[in-house]
């Protein structure tokens, strides 16, 4: 009987520790929205040609790869 007790208890306790979890971490998504778009914007892509890497705002983007300068994007295409 004492065991189920303390089963119970334990489980409480993962149950409140999940919980907090949860709220930290939706707190901290909702809070710091402003900080989520500028690590967006800042993020740093390989270019797929040379491999340099920069920020993924100046790369140019086509079909999924990344290239730092058009220059580059039409050498990896031919
Ligand atoms: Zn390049």
């Amino acid at each position: 009987m004492l065991k189920l007790i303390y089963i119970a208890i334990f489980g409480a306790l993962i149950w409140l520790g999940l919980l907090q979890i949860r709220r930290y971490l939706t707190h901290r998504k909702d809070g710091n929205g402003l900080d989520a778009a500028t690590t967006l914007a800042s993020r740093i892509v390989p270019c797929a040609h040379c491999g340099i890497h920069i920020p993924e705002a100046d790369a140019i983007n086509h079909q999924g790869q990344f290239f730092c300068c058009k220059k580059h994007q039409k050498l990896e295409q031919h």
